[in-house]
């Protein structure tokens, strides 16, 4: 038996959970639904929900960090036809493995949260869309679904209420690309998941046409807890001017790879010494803050940083999903970047020009640096693409392959360099 108990620091999602209590009489011992009882049945004006949401500073946690409440006000709400509500559980960006984690110790977090969602924002059908490469965990958010309609939690006239949420679970097939949210709406309609054009952006025009919100697994399973503490008492939990906790998910050179969970701003050193440090006691080479779209930071730099959504940025990356990876001295940034950039060539969903080729052009770039038979000038060259994708496709998977490759050459360039008419990898 698994205990997450030592793998957060803010008694939220994650504590004292094993993988034996995720079912819904385990999830309301712990105060479970209390919360949606609370504002169903005491009618708390959706507006005051919304207010405590604002409160609380909560950000999308699936990786573009936009605040929540400011979202959710985008749902226009004198539509007289069907709204939408859909968690975005197609969690597949390398390094990233936190949704799986609520979903397979906490799902019940996730279906309140939803219903308190689906409450503020007026719709009375949603969905959660899950990745297809995690089945066990669909099976099981499935039995969650059944159990929370046999509790009155879902369905007609919740707890007596009045009001109705309907919740349906869809699994996807693995493409990374339907983590986007169009692509993801295209995919649920059982279309091709391939992104859409934007505007309109789905609160104008979504699921089959109708107005939708899209939230991550982690922002809605936070909405009961910030509802139980109210939004500043939430927010007040972040550390160093940031606001609320995050989960972590932590892989790469380190001794206990997992998720952790902790305030926002918690100091990077401090996460790393929670996850035992660089393995085998090597030394810090460089740090992927938030999920492999995100640009790469030199051990150095991290250590000195805050995780909080603004410092990582004025650092030159992103949060993006929290997924942090670690990269040791051992480590090779041109056989790493070359991972990353086939991950995307192979993941590009090939509807726009840049992307489609310039993922394959950038490695085959790196694949002829790797065997060292580049041209000083093809580093440039390598650049240049990654510029030319960035900002010109019509979803962020061109952006998300073009940043690692600059960030790589900028900070490690003289990495690329030694190879260039080395014939091969000059440190074997
Ligand atoms: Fe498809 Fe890539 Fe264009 Fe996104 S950027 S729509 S994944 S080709």
């Amino acid at each position: 038996m698994t205990c997450l108990h030592d793998r957060h620091l803010s008694p939220l999602l994650l504590a004292g959970l094993t993988g034996e209590n995720w079912a819904l009489d385990a999830y309301t011992d712990r105060g479970g639904y209390v919360q949606l009882r609370r504002i169903l049945t005491g009618k708390v004006p959706p507006e005051t929900v919304l207010a405590e949401v604002k409160a609380a500073g909560l950000r999308g946690r699936g990786g573009a960090g936009f605040p929540t409440a400011v979202k959710w006000g985008f749902m226009p709400k004198d539509y007289a036809g069907q709204k939408y509500l859909v968690c975005n559980a197609d969690e597949s960006e390398p390094g990233t493995f936190k949704d799986r984690d609520i979903l397979r110790y906490n799902p019940h977090a996730v279906i309140e949260g939803m219903v308190i969602a689906a409450y503020v924002l007026g719709t009375t059908v949603g969905y959660i869309y899950i990745h297809g490469e995690i089945m066990e965990i669909y099976h099981r958010f499935e039995e969650a679904i059944r159990q929370a309609y046999a509790a009155g939690c879902l369905g007609r006239d919740i707890l007596g209420s009045s009001v109705d949420f309907e919740l349906h679970a869809v699994h996807g097939y693995g493409a990374y690309v339907c983590g986007e949210e169009t692509a993801l709406l295209e995919s649920l309609e059982g279309k091709h998941g391939q992104p859409r054009f934007k505007p309109p952006f789905p609160a104008q025009r979504g699921l089959y046409g109708q107005p939708t919100t899209v939230n991550n697994v982690e922002t809605l399973a936070y909405i009961p807890f910030i509802m139980a503490m109210g939004g500043q008492a939430y927010a007040a939990l972040g550390r160093n001017g940031a606001k609320g906790t995050k989960i972590f998910p932590v892989s790469g050179d380190v001794e206990k790879p997992g998720c952790y969970e902790l305030p926002i701003g918690t100091p990077f050193s401090e996460l790393l010494a929670l996850a035992g440090g660089v393995k085998g006691g090597r030394k810090l080479k460089a740090v992927i803050p938030g999920g492999v779209s995100t640009p790469v930071l030199p051990g150095n730099v991290m250590m000195g940083l805050n995780l909080d959504y603004d410092v990582i940025s004025k650092a030159g990356s992103m949060m993006g999903t929290g997924g942090v990876i670690v990269l040791d001295e051992t480590r090779c940034m041109v056989h790493t970047l070359l991972n990353i950039s086939r991950f995307y060539r192979n993941e590009s969903c090939g509807q726009c020009t840049p992307c489609r080729e310039g993922t394959a052009w950038m490695v085959r770039l790196i694949e002829k640096i790797q065997r060292g038979q580049a041209a000083a000038g093809d580093i440039g060259l390598l650049d240049s693409v990654a510029a030319n994708i960035q900002g010109r496709t019509v979803c962020s998977l061109g952006d998300a392959a073009a940043l690692p490759v600059r960030s790589f050459l900028k900070h490690f360039r003289h990495e690329f360099l030694a190879y260039v008419g080395q014939g091969g990898n000059p440190g074997a």
